[in-house]
């Protein structure tokens, strides 16, 4: 057995030697048969969560509701989720009620693709009722059961079905498809912050413009946010070389392509209900982008946007423009390096400084002088000394 499983094996153990069945689940067997690197292992078992806080001293009831418990053991912690169906789906969100059970096979049945309806006991047995290795042989997603009831269930499923078209290179089976061309309405009633981080998994998975082609295709991005009409523009996507961009660089491409600057993308980005923050770097990204689109990189540029963000407008520009940017980024990164000073507490002096040579009431021009030693420095006119800095700029007030 290889790791991560090996270390887990003792609480599978643990829990069989209690009377109970357990198993590795999920998208950790599934990326075992794919000879991929594993992430996390999910534990699913017979016993319910109060027989589980039985066997393990140390558990945190991380979602009870749902049957999952994660429990501390030998320095580690694990997700175990009892068996369960979910009957009678409400609203086609979530299941209106989660029944416990004791059986494997229909807590198999209950999961979204074949290639995810898999268990692995502590022997190295594959439990696959549902054809998953058959499917990852023909390189298919395919759903348990009729896709078009599956998606009726829980309509987000169509989205997990083109991220995994995008993480692992598959295709989807023809049933799937269908059901997926014909119900993607039922995207609408998903909640925006799932279907955000499924489409995050999708734009940066390594088939990222083979799923976007799919969603295309299917039209399901007419129910996405705010990309209803851009079927065009969202085609152009597909004539880059995108597939090193990050996440965010990804949500800056598509802005971009869908003409978002400023305000627009921001607006944008809030019915996708990003995070502020992220919302913010992409916004720097995509003003950054602005200016190198006109012009070569000042140092003020670089200075301003920091090295990550710069790196980030780089490998766009070359993405916009077709052409390999690893000289370009290896010579950012050194100007990066080079600059005299990197942000404005390196400079020798602060905007208290300013208030006592002069004498003045603070107001906007403590800033405006500030930008003019930083841009002085970095150009090399002057030098990061208190000094030589008072000097300089009492013979510019004079002028
Ligand atoms: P990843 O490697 O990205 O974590 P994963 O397959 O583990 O992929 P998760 O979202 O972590 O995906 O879900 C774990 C498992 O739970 C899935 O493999 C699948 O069996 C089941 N599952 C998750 N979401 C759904 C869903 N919406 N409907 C049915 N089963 C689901
Ligand atoms: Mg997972």
């Amino acid at each position: 057995m290889i790791e991560p499983f090996l270390s887990a094996a003792s609480v599978l153990k643990k829990i069989e030697d209690a009377g109970f069945e357990a198993y590795f689940v999920g998208g950790s067997v599934r990326d075992f048969i794919l000879q991929k690197q594993i992430h996390d292992v999910d534990i699913a078992s017979s016993a319910t969560p109060e027989e589980i806080k039985r066997i393990f001293p140390k558990t945190v009831d991380i979602g009870i509701e749902h049957g999952t418990v994660l429990v501390l053991y030998n320095g580690n912690s694990y997700e175990i989720t009892t068996f369960r169906t979910e009957s009678e789906y409400e609203d086609f969100r979530r299941p209106k009620e989660v029944v416990f059970i004791r059986s494997l096979e229909k807590d198999l049945e209950r999961r979204d693709f074949t290639i995810n309806a898999m268990a692995m006991d502590v022997h190295e047995q594959i439990h696959d009722p549902f054809g998953g290795k058959e499917s990852i042989e023909a390189r298919e997603i395919r759903t348990v059961g009729k896709a078009e009831e599956r998606f009726h269930e829980d309509a987000l499923r169509m989205m997990r079905a083109v991220r995994f078209v995008s993480q692992l290179n598959f295709e989807i089976e023809a049933q799937t498809r269908k059901a997926l061309t014909e119900l993607g309405y039922l995207l609408e009633k998903i909640a925006i912050e799932r279907k955000r981080a499924e489409f995050e998994k999708l734009m940066s998975g390594p088939s990222r413009k083979k799923a976007i082609n799919i969603i295309l295709e299917t039209n399901l991005y007419a129910y996405l946010p705010g990309l209803e009409n851009r079927k065009v523009e969202l085609t152009k996507i597909l004539s880059y070389h995108c597939d090193e961009l990050n996440t965010n660089e990804m949500w800056s491409l598509i802005c971009f392509s869908l003409m978002k600057t400023g305000k627009n993308a921001e607006q944008f980005l809030r019915m996708w209900r990003l995070p502020v923050k992220q919302i913010k770097e992409i916004e720097l990204i995509l003003n950054f982008l602005a200016d190198r689109l006109e012009q070569e990189w000042t140092k003020y540029q670089i200075y301003s946007a920091g090295l990550h963000v710069s790196l980030a407008v780089e490998r766009l520009y070359h993405v916009l423009n077709n052409s390999d940017s690893t000289e370009a980024i290896e010579s950012l990164t050194n100007m990066y390096w080079s600059l005299l000073i990197k942000q404005q507490t390196d400079l020798d002096i602060a905007g208290s400084d300013l208030l006592t040579w002069f004498n003045r009431k603070p107001g906007p021009w403590i800033k405006e002088s500030l930008f003019k030693i930083e841009s002085a420095v970095l150009e090399g006119l002057i030098e990061n000394d208190k000094k030589q800095i008072k000097e300089w700029l009492l013979k510019c007030n004079q002028k």
